[in-house]
């Protein structure tokens, strides 16, 4: 059996892992931590997906207690801009789309057409709560949709794999505050953090590690070991030499810059959204934090030099951002061949990443986790266990990559060398043919990423057509159906809509009264 855990690693994968394991086995397996004093996390990783509520309840964590220490804020959808070059702008919201008479609203705007209002817009209720900055929830703290549970499955410990619902919003939050937060959390579980540089990682005869040496604390053994050392992969790819396969031949942005920028809230509000704004070579997100806005520019090397890159987003924040440092990441985008090898499993950006363009960094953390325990083996290197960890990860991220190059090729901007080369670039095995089949249908269950990956067909709907590429012809179909259900159901989102922008506070509004 496995009795104790060793994790290399004390960024948000870190922490995660080591909460989550002790909220799950308790006494029954002893997990360390070691993290280095020395080594900075990431320091970015701000904005997150849906199912992240799914970690917290299963920590049994309130909104109340972990928000405000986080100075988290609610996030119901990304906010893309600029994405077809002339200013105009769409969310991709936490909300599946409707359906009447057996067809999507989606299918159903296109028929309609020509529109006055946005296809986002008129098949969405969140988009007009976005615009207004609204809170999802009332000030008594009751969600806005009463039919969806309301963090309140604590007692049931559920998964992301069991949420059956689309949960209309997840989170903003400081990175480093969850860290520090979580490091807590994990000492009242039981977690044993040691602050030490691991300056070795020792194998056994079989090749299996058999401990990590530290400077100070001197050797640590586990019968597994995290790798959590970020896109280092200490464990992983340095000691285990686990090859790791790029994704740059199709997502070429392989930097960043970030800065954390102060904003008054009370006076601006404060955005229930993701902003990723496109530009020359590439895109930059703002993320709405209590008290601040984290921003970066996510580029490509190939088309921008890292001092091009700050001046441009220092330009794009304006005077605010005078005093903020600047962070420049080099960005290691792509999977490990395997994430789970002999005794030692990686997570988070030791095991993969790509571009945070749907925010995607700390679901794979979560999924990993999740799927550890699911695979949890009686002995450390079960290759049957392995291999199916292996598999979910790798489709994991194989999906999320499909997913975004769809953004690239789908967006219709052609202006700059770098958007021109985004019509050339290659594309992931199958995808080709899916394209096609959007050309002729919106997307469906049957035409995505066949693996779980966490985006669903609305998704891919959305972002064809809040990017300017929806199928050549409307459904057939609907030309012979009598389109009132239709009519009636666009009327009701309007109603809906006015109805909660009236009804709910603003997202300050909202913190403030509750989280502080
Ligand atoms: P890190 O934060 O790098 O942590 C590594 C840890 O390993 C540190 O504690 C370090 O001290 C320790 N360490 C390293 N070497 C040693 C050693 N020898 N001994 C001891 N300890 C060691 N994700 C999202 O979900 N949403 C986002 O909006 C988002 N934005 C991102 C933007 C950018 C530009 C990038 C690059 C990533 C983004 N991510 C995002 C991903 C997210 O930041 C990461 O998934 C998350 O922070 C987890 O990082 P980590 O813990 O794996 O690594």
């Amino acid at each position: 059996m496995i009795r104790s855990v060793v994790i290399v690693g004390g960024g948000t994968a870190g922490w995660m892992t080591a909460t989550y394991l002790k909220a799950t086995f308790g006494d029954r397996v002893r997990v360390t931590l070691v993290e280095s004093a020395r080594v900075p996390t990431i320091g970015v990783g701000e904005a997150t997906f849906s199912t992240v509520r799914h970690f917290f309840d299963y920590l049994g964590l309130a909104e109340e207690e972990w928000m405000p220490a986080c100075n988290a804020s609610y996030k119901l959808a990304i906010r893309f801009e600029n994405w077809r070059g002339n200013g105009e702008h769409f969310y991709h919201p936490f909300e599946r789309l409707r359906t009447a008479d057996g067809f999507t609203l989606a299918d159903w705007w296109l028929r309609l057409g020509p529109h006055e209002r946005r296809f986002d817009e008129s098949c969405y209720v969140l988009p007009a709560l976005c615009e207004a900055k609204r809170a999802p929830k009332h000030l008594d703290g009751t969600l806005f949709e009463r039919s969806l549970h309301d963090g309140g499955d604590r007692a049931r410990r559920t998964t992301m794999f069991q949420q059956d619902t689309q949960f209309p919003y997840a989170y903003h939050f400081d990175a480093a505050l969850l860290a520090e937060f979580l490091a807590l959390h994990g000492a009242d579980l039981g977690v044993r953090r040691v602050l030490d540089d691991v300056v070795e990682v020792r194998r056994d005869e079989r090749g299996d590690i058999s401990e990590v040496v530290t400077w100070e604390h001197g050797a640590l053994t586990g019968d597994l070991y995290v790798d959590c050392t970020g896109f280092r992969g200490l464990l992983v790819n340095k000691t285990l030499e686990e090859p790791f396969e790029s994704y740059q031949d199709v997502l070429p942005n392989d930097r960043a810059v970030a800065l954390r920028v102060p904003v008054d809230g009370a006076q601006d509000g404060m955005a229930p959204y993701t902003t990723a704004t496109a530009r020359d070579a590439g895109w930059i997100w703002t993320i709405p934090l209590y008290g601040r806005i984290g921003t970066g520019y996510v580029y490509a090397s190939d088309f921008c030099t890292p001092e091009e890159a700050e001046a441009e987003l220092r330009a794009f924040v304006g005077p605010r951002a005078a005093d903020a440092e600047a962070n420049h990441i080099r960005m290691r985008v792509g999977r490990n061949r395997r994430s789970w090898v002999r005794n030692c499993v990686a997570i988070g950006l030791s095991s993969g990443f790509v571009e945070p363009l749907e925010s995607t960094g700390i679901f794979f953390i979560q999924h990993g986790i999740e799927q550890l325990v699911r695979h949890w083996p009686d002995r450390a290197d079960d290759p049957h266990l392995a291999r199916g960890y292996n598999e979910s990860v790798a489709r994991c991220l194989d999906g999320v990559r499909e997913f975004l190059v769809l953004h690239y090729k789908a967006a219709t901007r052609n202006d700059t060398p770098y958007w021109k080369a985004t019509e050339e670039r290659a594309l992931p095995d199958g995808m080709a043919e899916r394209l096609q089949l959007w050309e002729s249908r919106l997307p469906s269950d049957s035409s995505v990423h066949p693996y779980y990956h966490g985006f669903e067909p609305y998704s891919y709907a959305v972002m064809l057509l809040g990017l300017g590429r929806p199928p050549k012809h409307p459904h057939p179909a609907l030309g012979l159906l009598d389109p009132g259900a239709a009519r009636a159901a666009f009327a009701e989102v309007r109603r809906e809509a006015e109805r909660l922008v009236a009804a709910l506070p603003g997202q300050y509004e909202y913190l403030t009264h509750r989280m502080r």
